[in-house]
């Protein structure tokens, strides 16, 4: 009970690596908002529900990342309850193997069928005509394709991935970003909401986490100039990847790789939208070049 933290009357947090949310609907029922990396944090739910003698009723993805939905066979095979997420996360939940499928661009490699980026699926609906009450749904688009947050009624947002901790930005630099547009649009969104309790699925619990969304747009703006500086004179897209790797010290392994690369594609398709940068096709590679403005 220990780890269980009591942001209001219904709302309660397992703190963890990925924290998980506990909402009380009666006095005996609860909902999940997400389930961790793996089976261990169904065990520890599992241990926290006889504890509390809650019963589950259900699970909610805010979206369908492997280390957000981990658990959740292991809960659904148990409790035989259903599981609901946003509709394209859903898809994504119920065929697991679309997450690698999505980072690689066709059939995955072997090495990419891995529990950091494949959970085991589980059958999950739509939330859409879904209608709990004391829960709402809020769009939190960008970091996924249609990531969800959730609000209880103790007003306390479940963010997902929307934000992550300085510390974590600090540490891995480069965050996976599904849209970045979207993404910016997200934390514009939060920095107008006024919640009592923010609940990222990676860090700190805040009742203001106005400076930490602050963090996470700057570095994506940084993120943005450097691509922008690195294609001022024209480059090919594999040394634009070879030189955001070693200007942010990113270690390189098959998932880092794909992960990152992924993201970059997402920045460059926002500056193509913008008319900041061109892609060029050709026999040799593909060249990126910066526009330039006209006078
Ligand atoms: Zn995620």
């Amino acid at each position: 009970m220990d780890e269980l933290v009591k942001l209001g009357d219904k709302t309660y947090v397992l703190q963890r690596p990925v924290n998980i949310g506990f909402y009380l609907l009666n006095n005996q029922e609860v909902c999940l908002v997400d389930t961790g990396n793996g089976k261990d944090y169904g065990k520890i739910i599992e241990k926290i529900l006889e504890n509390c003698n809650w019963h589950l009723k259900c699970i909610i993805n805010t979206h369908s990342h492997a280390d957000h939905i981990g658990a959740n066979k292991y809960l659904q095979d148990k409790y035989n309850i259903p599981v609901y997420s946003s509709n394209v996360e859903s898809y994504f939940i119920n065929n697991p193997l679309l997450e690698p499928t999505l980072l690689f661009g066709s059939n995955p490699l072997k090495e990419l069928q891995n529990r950091f980026l494949m959970a085991k699926p589980s059958n999950c609906m739509d939330i859409a005509n879904l209608n709990i009450s004391g829960l709402s749904v809020v769009d939190l688009k960008g970091h996924s394709y249609e990531m969800i947050g959730i609000l209880t009624s103790d007003n306390v947002l479940f963010a997902g991935d929307a934000y992550t901790d300085v510390s974590i930005i600090e540490k891995y630099a480069i965050q996976y970003i599904f849209d970045v547009q979207n993404y910016l649009d997200t934390l514009n969104y939060l920095l107008t909401t006024n919640y009592s309790y923010y609940v990222p699925a990676h860090g700190q619990i805040e009742r203001e986490p106005k400076n930490t969304i602050l963090e996470n747009i700057r570095n994506v703006q940084n993120i943005e100039k450097r691509i922008l500086n690195l294609v001022e004179n024209t480059i090919n897209y594999n040394e634009l990847l070879t030189k955001i790797f070693s200007s942010y010290h990113i270690k390189i392994n098959s998932v880092q790789y794909y992960l990152i690369s992924a993201t970059i594609k997402a920045y460059l398709t926002k500056l193509n939208n913008e008319n900041k940068i061109v892609l060029n096709f050709t026999e040799d590679g593909i060249f990126i070049s910066k526009v330039t403005e006209n006078i």
